[in-house]
């Protein structure tokens, strides 16, 4: 609850992540101040009631820490701050993890208008008077993709230098050198020409023609007789 307070005043967007008393289910949620569901829009049932965490005890309730689960619900975390501070992908607002089921709900959390918290309800009204500067940013952005896409891609920054060549530019190595392009170490002996010359086998007097002949001599001896 600090650390949403001080998010809520400042306007900086963070995530939470938790995992359940049982251990076997948790969830990673997006707070963007005014925009989404802030950690007290919604609060746990244990930050709502008031009472002590440690105090909490419920009837049949094993309070477990399994690895697994918060290595999992730990892993959904950085993924997902990973796909927002490096501008890839989705990033999820809100991502459940049911790990007895294998379910992964997901939702979008919106900020609750009557949030206890008073610089949430602050950030809430700049969000919704903004609207309109947001909308015309938006149709902007979306315009100028279409220009962009109709003209075909264009890329203003070269960070890595690509450049497109033509195939008759690009230095193929010929066959004479190729030894010489070899590690030391390596030594890549063409076999002498003459190896070549000798025949492997010698050839036969007899051509197969004649076998087939014989062979069908053969054939009508037998059918004779
Ligand atoms: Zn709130």
């Amino acid at each position: 609850m600090v650390v949403n307070q001080a998010c809520n005043e400042l306007g900086q967007t963070w995530m939470e992540s938790g995992v359940s008393e049982d251990a076997v289910s948790g969830h990673i949620q997006l707070l963007v101040p005014g925009e989404t569901a802030c950690f007290a829009c919604a609060p746990p049932l244990v930050v709502a009631s008031g009472v002590d965490e440690r105090t909490l005890k419920r009837e049949g309730v094993c309070a477990a820490s399994l690895p697994t689960t918060m290595g999992v619900v730990a892993g959904l975390l950085v993924q997902n701050t990973l796909k927002y501070l490096l501008k890839f992908g989705q990033v999820s607002p809100y991502l459940g993890y049911n790990s007895l089921k294998d379910y992964f709900p997901t939702m979008q959390m919106r900020p609750n208008p009557q949030c206890s918290n008073s610089a949430c309800v602050e950030r809430q009204e700049e969000y919704i008077q903004s609207k309109p500067a947001r909308d015309a940013a938006a149709k902007a952005k979306m315009e100028s993709e279409a220009s962009a896409e109709s003209e075909g891609p264009v890329h203003l920054d070269n960070e890595w230098n690509i450049s497109v060549v033509d195939d008759d530019e690009v230095d193929v190595p010929s066959s004479s050198n190729t030894s010489d392009r070899l590690p030391d170490g390596l030594v890549h002996e063409l076999p002498s020409a003459d190896k070549y010359t000798q025949p492997l086998v010698a050839e036969e007097a007899s051509p197969i023609a004649d076998d087939l002949e014989d062979l069908q001599r053969q054939l009508d001896a037998l059918n004779a007789s």
